[in-house]
């Protein structure tokens, strides 16, 4: 028979990571979301629990665990708050993954033991102010001067998670090198160490949810890196990302679940407290179904993400689950942070009420990682269509 049930191992993990968000990250989160400050403290708590680690082997510094373990602690994490959970989630599979999976012996020893430590963290530049959906539009350029041997970058990059905080190490910049023999863009990836000459962060912007986290809008003028900086061969750029954003679409999915389970857990609180006309207002049929609803939606959706990440660990071809699990779990997202806000009533509209959070934190799960369309795109390809 299938389980879907977890492990011991997992159970372990689920119960820790649970434990960290509801004592360390409920108390305070409100607080950095309100101010739209980076929470330095949670990020090195995460970093000493082995969090950025975990879908790492131990000679990396990492704690031995899977992809799927990485899933487990994202859902767990948003089900109290997503701008700590995306922190998490862009750190490891947006982050660290680029070099773990296609650095030279070289690049993992110099940055994987800081990145997988949560000592510092490595953000993903593949968006660009004109090009997101149609990543293959980009226009950022890098061109090797021979004379130096180095790589020199011009362009701009937008919308970059963990890109702009004291503790970023570096961004890998997705450029376009030459011109492939049938005339498409050559797109390579280099390493580019916060701190460069001519790399630029712009201040954050001012997002409608995931308040907490840190996106900045970044320019490369003259950046001047060696050329050892290019991140696995050129011209492997554009496949190296689509490996990675179709990994990273089982991460959102884990995310968005943990949102919408989040919901349910608020809503089953408040619907116990909650007195109208005489009575809790879990006593009403209505709000029951509501809640109802969001369970299904839930655990649907959980159910989605276990079976991609399977796919994905038994090494097969597992583009088209990710896409559904994604496109699935952040429609529950959407939907269970649009009824969690109802059974709240006034309250749900406040900021500092966790499904006031949720509500604003749910819409970008059908952007981010590919929007609901490119994951529709998928699955019909998928389909042979
Ligand atoms: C908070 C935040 C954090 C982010 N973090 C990162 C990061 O760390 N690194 C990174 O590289 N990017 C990041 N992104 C960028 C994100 O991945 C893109 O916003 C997303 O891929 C969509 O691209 P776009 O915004 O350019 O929208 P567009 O691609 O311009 O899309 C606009 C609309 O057109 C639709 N559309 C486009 N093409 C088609 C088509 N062929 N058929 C039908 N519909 C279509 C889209 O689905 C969408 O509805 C982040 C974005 C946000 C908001």
């Amino acid at each position: 028979m299938v389980d879907f049930r977890l492990g011991e191992e997992q159970e372990a993990l689920r119960t820790s990571v649970r434990d960290f968000a509801q004592e360390q990250v409920a108390p305070v989160i409100g607080e950095h979301y309100e101010h739209k400050t980076f929470p330095y403290d949670l990020v090195r708590q995460m970093g000493k629990m082995g969090l950025f680690g975990l879908p790492f082997p131990e000679e990396v510094g990492g704690m031995g665990g899977d992809y799927f373990a990485l899933c487990i602690a994202l859902e767990e994490l948003a089900r109290v708050d997503s701008s700590i959970a995306v922190t998490l989630e862009a750190g490891v599979s947006l982050g660290i993954m680029p070099i773990y999976r296609f650095g030279s012996p070289e690049q993992k020893d110099r940055w994987l033991p800081q990145l997988t430590s949560g000592e510092g963290l490595a953000a993903f530049g593949l968006t660009e102010p004109g090009s997101g959906s149609d990543a293959a539009a980009i226009t950022t350029r890098a061109v090797l001067d021979e004379s130096t041997g180095e790589w020199v970058i011009n362009g701009a990059k937008a919308f970059i998670t963990n890109s702009g905080t004291d503790i970023t190490r570096l961004v890998t910049v997705m450029a376009a090198t030459g011109t492939n023999p049938d005339g498409s863009k050559e797109l390579s990836t280099i390493i580019v160490p916060a701190g460069t000459p001519g790399f630029s962060v712009a201040p954050g912007y001012s997002k409608v949810g995931w308040c907490a986290s840190d996106t900045h809008e970044l320019s490369f003028d003259d950046v001047r890196v060696p050329a050892a900086n290019l991140l696995g061969a050129r011209g492997r750029g554009f496949a190296q990302f689509l490996r990675i954003l179709d990994e990273g679409r089982i991460a959102i999915a884990a995310l968005s679940v943990g949102l919408a389970q989040g919901c349910v857990d608020e809503s089953v609180k408040y619907a116990g407290e909650r007195v109208a006309f005489g009575r809790p207002i879990g006593n009403y049929q209505a709000i029951q179904f509501m809640i109802a609803d969001m369970e299904l939606r839930a655990h649907t959706a959980r159910l989605g993400y276990y079976d991609a990440a399977a796919r994905m660990l038994a090494g097969e071809d597992f583009k088209r689950y990710a896409a559904i699990a994604k496109l699935n779990a952040s429609n529950a997202a959407m939907e269970n942070s649009r009824w969690a806000t109802q059974v709240h009533g006034g309250y749900g509209f406040m900021n500092e009420s966790p499904v006031g959070r949720f509500y604003r934190d749910a819409k970008i799960l059908e952007v981010g990682e590919g929007t609901s369309e490119v994951q529709r795109m998928l699955i019909a390809r998928g389909l042979g269509l």
